[in-house]
């Protein structure tokens, strides 16, 4: 398994979704929105490389995390990568968000890999890339008014988008 590349980690951030989380910001987006607050994740070979198993250690390690989220960067440009990291956060019971510039349907609809694998182990997609002329500071745990807060496994079940009534999200 190739290692993960990241820009960088923040193990008990509060603004990343509800609760403590621990945040993997990945390396690497294609999708350079304007007005990004992190330009700096955007190329692929920047950042540094990490083991799978030395963050799923560090996440096992703090007993008081209520979830994981995968930030960016898009996440979903390492999903292959990705994949052992979040099958290890629901083995531990905890809630996994994760942010992308995509859309949920070009996910499921296979043009990125890995993507549909990694989304099996999601709980809440934020989903679409951060659209600087819909920028919203009112909005909860999201950047601009045209990204969805999804159900991920209730939009799996349905075969279609599902968003999330979920309180603490929205
Ligand atoms: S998808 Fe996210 S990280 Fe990538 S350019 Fe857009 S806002 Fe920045």
């Amino acid at each position: 398994m190739k290692k993960l590349r990241i820009a960088g980690i923040v193990n008990d951030s509060i603004v990343d979704g509800p609760g403590l989380r621990y945040t993997i910001f990945t390396q690497g987006c294609p999708h350079h929105c304007e007005g990004c607050h992190n330009p700096q994740t955007h190329p692929f070979k920047g950042g540094k490389k990490v083991r799978q198993k030395k963050i799923c250690k560090e996440i096992q390690k703090n007993p008081l995390l209520y979830g994981v989220t995968f930030s960016g960067g898009d996440p979903m440009s390492q999903a292959k990568e990705l994949l052992p990291i979040a099958k290890f956060v629901k083995e531990q019971g905890l809630e996994l968000a994760c942010y992308t510039g995509y859309v949920y349907e070009q996910l499921v609809g296979g043009s990125v890999p890995y993507a549909k694998e990694l989304l099996s182990y999601i709980d809440i997609l934020i989903d679409g890339k951060f659209v600087l002329s819909q920028k919203s500071l009112n909005l909860k745990f999201k950047g601009s008014a045209n990204q969805r807060t999804i159900d991920v496994q209730a939009s799996l079940k349905k075969g279609e988008v599902v968003l999330s009534n979920n309180e603490k999200w929205i």
